[in-house]
Formats: structure tokens, sequence, C-alpha cells
């Protein structure tokens, strides 16, 4: 029988993850987007509403693949965006969205593209955007899918929504970062007994005890990062992503990874 002694600590792979994510520039330039958001939308700023239609327009066409639409629809949400961004709700601004949406949306079961945005431009008939961001929080946070909850149609793409504008608690989380929690053993350091390592809950879970345990106190970009794990989502993310840095993908390059003396997988690797 093969008898393995490993020494891992999450405290220091949380010290050596900070040190990496401080040299991340480009994720660093995201978080600071992500301020500014969270500052626009608080104060309705018809650029930042502009942005905040623009992301879920492309949520919605893309069935919220959003970074990844079509080249029709990325050409025609940008000049949609520069056209209007001093009046996102006029009658002509919401008239060549639904025509974008029509044109280049994905197909949803059950109802388009264009049907969402309509239901999404009806509700801000209603509400300003930082009312109905901060309505589509509390739907989020309890479970509750109607309303703003069937604009986007997935929690993932709320999550990716709500973090980006300023709601720095909820995690995006997609098959990149749950690579990367498994790997490192914040899975198995941070989760419950009854956690399910296939459940995108648990990993969110895991992933909020680690940053509670763990980087309390933390700051980045003045966002302390203990009770922000949407932001170390977003490193982890930009850490792993494909068409990223591409570091702990499908296949991990531990001999590149910085965090390499550190993640439980590398660890037990070496002493395999
Ligand atoms: S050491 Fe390997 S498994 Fe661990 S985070 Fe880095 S690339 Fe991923």
């Amino acid at each position: 029988m093969n008898v393995v002694s490993i020494r891992f600590d999450p405290q220091e792979l949380a010290n050596e993850m900070v040190l990496v994510f401080r040299t991340m520039d480009e994720a660093i330039t995201e978080v600071i987007e992500f301020k500014e958001n969270a500052v626009g939308i608080e104060q309705n700023k018809p650029s930042v509403v502009t942005k905040a239609l623009k992301t879920l327009a492309s949520m919605i066409a893309t069935r919220n693949f959003y970074r990844t639409g079509t080249e029709g629809f990325i050409n025609g949400i940008n000049v949609w965006q520069k056209n209007h961004k001093s009046s996102p709700l006029s009658t002509p601004a919401k008239n060549e969205l639904i025509a974008i949406l029509d044109q280049h949306g994905m197909k949803w079961p059950g109802w388009s593209s264009s049907d969402r945005i309509r239901l999404l431009l009806e509700q801000l008939q209603e509400k300003t955007m930082k009312e109905w961001t901060k309505s589509l929080y509390s739907k989020v946070r309890s479970g509750e899918k109607k309303d703003e909850g069937k604009v986007i149609g997935i929690q993932k793409g709320a999550d990716n929504f709500l973090r980006d504008f300023g709601y720095f608690d909820r995690i995006p989380i997609d098959i990149h970062e749950k690579r990367f929690i498994l790997r490192t053993g914040i899975f198995h350091f941070c989760s419950s007994r009854d956690s399910d390592p296939l459940a995108n809950k648990d990993f969110q879970n895991a992933l909020v005890l680690f940053c509670r345990n763990y980087l309390s106190g933390i700051m980045m970009e003045d966002i302390d990062i203990g009770i922000a794990p949407g932001i170390v989502d977003d490193f982890i993310w930009n850490y792993c992503a494909k068409f990223k840095r591409n570091i702990c993908g499908a296949t991990p390059l531990c001999h590149e990874c910085k965090l390499n003396t550190v993640c439980l997988f590398s660890i037990m690797r070496v002493s395999n």
C-alpha cells in the first residue's frame, strides 16, 4: 500500500493567492470597473445604466455566455451603447435594442431573447436601474424566479450581473472556478460534510467560507476580499479560463503555477 504524508495549510494557500492576485493587472482593472459600475448604478448615471442594459442584453442574447456573443450581436450592441449612452431608455433606444435581440439573440426554450428584453424594458418603466438591480439581488438571495429573476433566466447570469455592478458577495461560479476550488483544496477544507462536489451552490459556499476564514481583512482596491467572494471569483476566473491565463484549466499547468507549493493537488502529485 502506498502511504502518502502531506502538509497542506489553507492559510498558506490564501497568502500565496493574494500575492498572485496582486500581479494580475487585467483582473484588477475589472475590479476597478466593478467599483465604478457600483457607484454609477447607485447614482443612476445614464452611461452606467446604458452599460448595465448592454450587459443584461448580452446575457439574454447569449443565454448567459455573454462574453462570447456573435460578431453581429457584438457589433450591434457596441454601436447601440455608443449612440444611446445618455438616454438608454428613450423610445428609439428601446426599439433598436429589441431589434438587435430579434436579429442576433439566441433562442431560449419558451420565449425569445426579444421577449425577454421587452420584459426588462417594461420593468424599467416602473423602476430605476438601481431599484431593479437591488430587487434582482433580493430575488436571487431568496431563490425567487419571478419578475426581475425571469429576465436573465439562470442564476449564474444574475450573479454575474450583480457582481459586476457592485454586489460583491455574489459568485457567478462556472467550471473554471470549480476546477480551481476543487484542486487547490478549498473545497476539501471549507465545505460541510453533506456538500456535493458537483453542486454549484456547494462550491459557492466553500469559497464564501474560505474567504471569511483565510482572507478577512485583505484589501484589494479598498475592498475587503474576506467579505467579497465575488471579487475572489473574478481573480480565479482570470487565472483559469481558457481564453485568459489558462493556468489551472482543463489541463493544469502546475509547473508554471505560482501556487504549486501550497495547492493540495500539486502537493499530492509531488508526494505521489
Ligand atoms: S498548482 Fe496546478 S492544480 Fe494547483 S492551482 Fe496551480 S495549476 Fe491548478
